[in-house]
């Protein structure tokens, strides 16, 4: 699929790039990589995200060329969507008519646009980007290999989820060869939390709740407010629980402002998080997935605590046979 992809590239001139609403690391490095090797190529290309890029991936090359918008207009002759699995998860409106190039990594991935290359061995979209680059003969620039490896370091967090092997340090080692600087990466990622942010891991910790090798943690919208933290503020909470001995599976509930739950799943590798954020409507990796529910607080717990419950007793029941 790879080459086809690159057909369609090379059939073309002016692409619009896009990934998912609340864009994380590596759909906003995905995003501003391809961007840069698509205009190595010669041709004209522009990032467009249904929500600002966070404030922590604002100093990313090109962040600031970034459009924020609710809708893509212009003259593309093709959109390419990375880490995404359907148009709806952009929250864009006008690409349903446009041609479709979907390059995404996860294992619940969907054949939704014309073309798809969806790659679950791959550890993060950007190191699909990364392959683009190879294949293309594009020269990888320090700006390039930077936004590729705030990729890879975000989407293995911080090179630690399962799945992270051998491939992931030899590309991890060809972009820092390339010019990424690793520690201004992480400088950058994890060392620049906005207090809000910290307030509002208190407020998260205050409701922390364990079950044997379950915890979860929740923040109601009133403490979003009071912490004054954004919705970006919410992102990586949920390994704190997770950091917890001996607990296999964490969960973070988010209030949204029309009484929904946002929730984000971690797993340390035994059970597939994947599955259970499905069985609700999300998706997501077998390590890290997330899914939207129906209020109140306890009842979305309950549903998805029993959920993981049934989960983590049948894939014990499969590794026992
Ligand atoms: P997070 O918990 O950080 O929001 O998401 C973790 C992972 O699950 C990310 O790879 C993200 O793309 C995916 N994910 C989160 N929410 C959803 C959802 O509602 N639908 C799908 N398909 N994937 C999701």
């Amino acid at each position: 699929m790879l080459e086809e992809v690159l057909k369609q590239i090379e059939q073309r001139r002016h692409f619009v790039l896009t990934s998912h609403a609340r864009p994380d690391g590596d759909a906003i490095g995905s995003a501003l990589a391809c961007g840069q090797i698509l205009r190595s190529l010669g041709k004209k290309a522009e990032v467009v995200m249904h929500d600002p890029v966070p404030r922590i991936y604002q100093r990313l090359p090109f962040a600031d060329k970034v459009l924020h918008s609710q809708r893509v207009k212009g003259d593309y002759e093709a959109a390419i969507i990375l880490e995404c699995d359907s148009i709806q998860r952009t929250r864009l409106d006008g690409l349903e008519e446009r041609f479709l190039i979907n390059i995404d990594h996860h294992l619940t991935g969907r054949p939704f646009a014309h073309v798809n290359w969806i790659d679950p061995d791959a550890v993060a979209t950007g190191e699909m980007v990364y392959r683009l680059a190879r294949q293309a003969g594009v020269k990888v620039t320090p700006e390039i290999a930077t936004c590729v490896y705030t990729a890879l370091l975000t989407d293995t967090g911080s090179f630690m989820f399962q799945g992270t092997n051998e491939r992931t340090f030899a590309l991890a080692r060809e972009l820092v060869l390339a010019g990424a600087d690793p520690a201004q990466c992480a400088r950058n990622i994890y060392f620049a939390h906005s207090t809000a942010k910290m307030r509002l891991l208190g407020a998260a910790l205050t409701n922390l709740h364990r079950d044997e090798e379950l915890a979860w943690i929740s923040v109601t919208q009133q403490q979003m407010e009071q912490c004054e933290a954004k919705e970006e503020d919410c992102e990586g909470l949920v390994n704190y629980a997770l950091a917890i001995q001996d607990v296999e599976v964490a969960a973070f509930f988010r209030e949204l402002p029309d009484g929904r739950y946002r929730v984000s799943l971690r797993s340390k590798g035994e059970l597939n998080v994947a599955d259970v954020a499905e069985s609700f409507g999300g998706g997501g990796h077998e390590c890290a997935s997330g899914c939207s529910l129906e209020g109140p607080l306890s009842v979305a717990v309950k549903r998805v605590i029993t959920q993981l419950r049934r989960g983590s007793s049948s894939d014990k029941g499969s590794s026992v046979q």
